[in-house]
């Protein structure tokens, strides 16, 4: 019996829904369902929101880094370097355009790309490898923005475009030095978000986004969005079906203007977490690391030791609470990435996280007492 779930999605639906159903009304009264008023209602929300000039919404979060590598023209031959600890679309949408992927470890308190290792790695590249190396991909995994200066710096330094995999981080922010507070998607030259349910902001299906500062970009996206066409039938590129509908920017329109409110109460849910822990006195569970400065807690991660990883799971589900396992198997040691030729070896830091850490549930309706009931299953485990 679930006692505390992972996530539940009704809670957010029951207090909303009045809203929603008219907003899906008026487009099904409309009857134009493929882009229009609506999705560039929503384009024009999400790029403000990001800090971005311009937005196009797409068919999903992966669509939003494949439609973006295409714009940028990689393909067979090319190299994009990535972390092979993220879901696997970060991946999957580079190996599609036919090109490379190379992958650096990431930090282990942050579970991001690393700058230093990313820096080594390209600075060990052949010349050859580093005349087709186009783009670098680094992750805000979890809801925290990837230490993004230096990952400039480095794709500065070589000539190469960075394209964020926001998917999980919508709002989340970091400090640039020198320059303030920045948003997740508004210091590459892409930003992809996905509008996948379980997101924190999340559609009634599957949606995504590209923002983007740079006007060229922003044009060939949106031809690329519509299979290359411009004007309609008259193909110079060839694109895809990568369109959002306007039932789902109907919802996502008014979903937008509570996210702020929904990332306060998972900010709020962790800070009971951290509270409670300390209380507990449970000194083997290691707490999330906030380092930047606005961490939106798409996803709450333990990290435990190996040995007890998968048992405290067994445990808090007997006690009918969610968790999740984000991710067990890193990207590099995915059967149909052998080809690459990595070993387990090559990213340890990868593998250890793939082996010690647990999502617990911490979305924004979550009650105290369930964050209690919790905290209080994992101290029991700990007694043991
Ligand atoms: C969810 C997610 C994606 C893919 O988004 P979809 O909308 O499911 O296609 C890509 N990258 C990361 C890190 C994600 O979490």
């Amino acid at each position: 019996m679930t006692k505390v779930p992972l996530l539940d999605l009704t809670r957010q639906y029951k207090a909303i829904q009045h809203e929603i159903k008219a907003a899906m009304d008026q487009v099904v009264e409309s009857q134009r369902f493929i882009l229009g008023p609506k999705v560039e209602e929503l384009e024009q929300g999400i790029a403000s929101y990001c800090g971005a000039k311009y937005a196009v919404g797409v068919s999903s979060g992966t669509d939003a880094l494949l439609i973006s590598l295409m714009a940028e023209g990689v393909g067979p031959g090319d190299i994009v370097v990535t972390t092979p600890y993220t879901f696997f679309a970060t991946v999957g949408a580079i190996v599609r355009t036919g090109a490379r992927p190379v992958f650096v470890d990431i930090r282990p308190d942050t579970y991001n790309m690393d700058p230093q290792k990313l820096d080594a790695t390209i600075s060990n590249m052949s010349e050859e490898e580093r005349a087709h190396l186009k783009a670098i991909i680094p992750i805000h995994l979890y809801g925290q923005c990837a230490d993004m200066a230096p990952i400039r710096e480095v794709a500065d330094r070589y000539d190469v475009v960075v394209i964020e995999d926001a998917a999980q981080a919508i709002g989340a922010e970091y400090q640039w030095p020198g320059e303030g507070i920045k948003r997740a998607g508004s210091m590459g030259e892409y930003g992809c978000f996905s509008f996948f349910p379980s997101k924190n902001l999340g559609a009634f299906g599957d949606g995504g986004m590209v923002v983007t500062s740079d006007e060229a970009r922003y044009h060939l996206l949106k031809i690329l969005r519509v299979h290359g066409a411009r004007p309609k039938y008259y193909h110079k590129v060839v694109g895809g079906n990568f369109r959002l509908d306007a039932l789902q920017a109907a919802v996502l329109i008014v979903k937008l203007k509570y996210l702020d409110q929904w990332t306060q109460k998972r900010q709020e849910n962790a800070q009971v977490y951290r509270k409670l822990m300390e209380e507990a006195g449970i000194e083997k569970v290691k707490l999330p690391l906030e380092k930047e400065a606005r961490h939106i807690y798409n996803q709450f991660i333990i990290k435990v030791s190996r040995a007890d990883r998968d048992r405290l799971r067994d445990y808090l589900a007997e006690n009918g609470i969610g968790t999740e396992v984000y991710y067990p198997v890193p990207l590099h040691m995915q059967e149909c990435f052998g080809y690459l030729g990595y070993r387990p070896e090559d990213f340890p830091v990868s593998v250890e996280a793939s082996q010690t850490t647990l999502a617990l549930p911490i979305f924004p309706e979550l009650k105290p007492e369930e964050i209690s009931y919790t905290v209080e299953k994992l101290a029991d485990f700990y007694k043991k």
